[in-house]
C-alpha cells in the first residue's frame, strides 16, 4: 500500500514550494487509497521552533490536506535513530572512527596540496577494534568506494553518483546525537513510507540515503524528485518575485481550493486540464506527469484558476471560506446579518471574482452596516435629474411584482418616459443600492435586497 509523507523543518513560514509538495504526496497517497504522513524535521534545535510547526499545521489545515496518524517528531526519535547506527556497527556496516578535528583537516591540507580529493578517508575504516583508543568517537557508514550508485527516479530517471564522490559519512557524533541523514532514513523506514515525493534539492541526499538503506537491507522506496519552482522570470523562486508563503496567498484572497488547483499545475499536468475538482485530481495525479523542467509561478494563471473555483464552489464553503479569509486577514468576522445577506447573493457574486477579495467587493451592498453610503463616484451619478427619475420610479415598485423581468419592464418604462435607454437609469441605481460602481447587476441586487430594502435606499438616494 502506498504510504506518502510530508517532511518539513520548522524553521520558517510554510513556503508555497513546500505546499506543493505537501500537495503532491496527499494526492499520490489519497488517489490510491493509501496514508498521508506527516513528520516534522525538527532535529536543528537552534532554528526550530513551534511557532513555524503551528505555522505549517495551519497553512495545511487551510490547504485542505488531512495527514493521516499523530504527527511525527524527528527530534523525539533520536534514540531510535542512534540504535540503527548502532546496528550497523555490529553488522559491519558502519565503523568507530577516533580521528579528531585537527587529523581530518591535516587529511584535507595535504589532499589540497597533493591534487588529490578532499573527501576525508578515514584510517580507522579497517583498523583492528583491538587497537581502538579510549577516546572520544564517531560512527560513520562504510561506504562503497568503487562503482556508482543508481538512483530510480521516477521524474529525473536513473540518476547515476559514482562512489568515489561518497564519503563515509557520519552517523552518529561523538555526542552520541544521530546526523540528519540516518534520521530521514530510519524515520521513512519506520514509518512505513513507499513513495519518497520531495523537491530535487534532495536528489545528492538520495544517493547518501540509499546506501543506508542498503546497508540495513531496507527496501528503497520510490523516489521523485520535482524540480523547484521559479519564478515568472525563470529564475529561482525568492522574496522578490512576489509572495513565497502559503499564508501570503490566503490573505490575498485566494480560496484554498483554487491554491489546490493551482499549485497541483504547478509542474505537474494532466492532458489540457486546467481547471478541476479535488476528485479529478485524485483520480488523475501521477509521478509520470510530472514535468522535467522548473514550473513558473504565474499569478495570471493563479488568477483565472482561482476566479474559475470561486464560480464553481458551493455556497457554503464560499462562506467558510470567507470566514477563513476574514481570520487570516485580520479583518471583522461577519455579523450575522452580513452573512445572511452574503447567502442570499452569492449566486450573483461568484462569477466574475478572481479572489475572495474581490467578492467581497462586490458584495458591498449586503455588507455595508446599516447600508451604504455612496463613494465619491457614485455621488456623482447622483445628479438632481437622476434624482428625479428614480423619485418616479420608487412608488411603482411599491405594487411591482418582485421577479426580474418585472423590475426591468418597470425600470426600462420609467427611464423611457424620460427619452432615455435603461442604461443611462443604470448609474444611478448602482449608486442608490450599493452606494459604488462594482457592484452585481442592478436587478439582482433589487432581488437579493427585497421591496422594502431596495425601496428605503432609492427614497434615500432621491433625497
Ligand atoms: N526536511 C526537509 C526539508 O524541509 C525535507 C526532507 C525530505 O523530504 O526528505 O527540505
Amino acid at each position: 500500500d502506498v504510504v506518502t509523507r510530508f517532511a518539513p523543518s520548522p524553521t520558517g513560514y510554510l513556503h508555497i514550494g513546500g505546499a506543493r509538495t505537501a500537495l503532491f504526496n496527499w494526492l499520490y497517497a489519497r488517489g490510491r487509497g493509501g496514508k498521508f504522513l506527516l513528520r516534522i524535521e525538527d532535529t536543528d534545535r537552534a532554528r526550530s521552533t513551534q511557532a513555524a510547526t503551528d505555522a505549517i499545521l495551519k497553512g495545511l489545515s487551510w490547504l485542505g490536506l488531512d495527514h493521516d496518524g499523530e504527527v511525527v517528531s524527528q527530534a523525539a526519535r533520536a534514540d531510535r535513530h542512534a540504535e540503527v547506527a548502532r546496528e550497523m556497527l555490529a553488522a559491519g556496516h558502519a565503523f568507530k572512527c577516533f580521528s579528531t578535528q585537527e587529523e581530518i583537516e591535516a587529511f584535507r591540507e595535504t589532499a589540497r596540496a597533493e591534487g588529490h580529493s578532499t573527501l576525508f578517508r578515514s584510517p580507522w575504516r579497517d583498523a583492528d577494534p583491538a587497537t581502538h583508543p579510549d577516546a572520544p568517537y564517531v560512527i560513520r557508514l562504510k561506504a562503497p568506494q568503487e562503482g556508482e550508485t543508481v538512483i530510480p527516479d521516477a521524474v529525473q530517471g536513473n540518476v547515476k553518483i559514482g562512489n568515489d564522490q561518497l564519503d563515509d559519512m557520519i552517523l552518529l557524533r561523538s555526542d552520541g546525537t544521530p546526523v540528519y541523514m540516518l534520521a530521514v532514513v530510519v524515520d521513512d523506514h519506520d514509518m512505513g513510507v513507499t513513495h519518497v515525493i520531495r523537491g530535487d534539492d534532495h536528489l545528492n541526499n538520495a544517493a547518501r540515503q540509499m546506501q543506508i538503506y542498503l546497508a540495513m537491507g531496507w527496501p528503497v522506496p520510490v523516489y521523485a524528485h520535482i524540480p523547484l519552482i521559479h519564478g515568472p522570470d525563470g529564475k529561482k523562486l525568492s522574496k522578490r518575485h512576489g509572495a513565497v508563503g502559503l499564508e501570503e496567498y490566503q490573505v490575498m484572497g485566494y480560496p484554498s481550493a483554487g491554491m489546490r488547483n493551482y499549485l497541483a499545475r504547478l509542474g505537474w499536468s494532466h492532458c489540457d486540464d486546467e481547471v478541476f475538482s479535488d476528485e479529478d485530481a485524485k483520480a488523475w495525479f501521477d509521478l509520470d506527469g510530472i514535468g522535467r523542467s522548473p514550473a513558473r509561478l504565474d499569478f495570471k494563471k493563479l488568477d483565472n484558476i482561482s476566479g474559475q473555483q470561486i464560480a464553481r464552489a458551493e455556497d457554503a464553503a464560499l462562506l467558510h471560506e470567507i470566514d477563513a479569509f476574514l481570520e487570516a486577514a485580520e479583518k471583522n468576522p461577519l455579523t450575522e446579518r452580513q452573512r445572511d445577506g452574503l447567502a442570499r447573493a452569492m449566486y450573483c457574486l461568484k462569477d466574475r471574482a478572481k479572489t475572495l477579495l474581490e467578492l467581497l467587493e462586490k458584495a458591498h451592498f449586503v455588507l455595508a452596516e446599516p447600508y451604504p453610503v455612496p463613494d465619491e463616484k457614485a455621488q456623482k451619478a447622483l445628479d438632481p435629474v437622476s434624482q428625479g427619475i428614480l423619485s418616479e420610479l420608487t412608488p411603482q415598485l411599491h405594487n411591482a411584482s418582485w421577479s426580474r423581468d418585472a423590475l426591468e419592464a418597470v425600470a426600462t418604462a420609467v427611464a423611457e418616459a424620460h427619452g432615455l435607454k435603461f442604461g443611462k437609469l443604470a448609474g444611478p441605481l448602482r449608486a442608490a443600492l450599493a452606494g459604488r460602481t462594482t457592484c452585481p447587476s442592478v436587478f439582482d441586487m433589487m432581488l437579493v435586497l427585497g421591496r422594502d430594502e431596495t425601496i428605503a435606499r432609492l427614497e434615500r438616494a432621491a433625497s
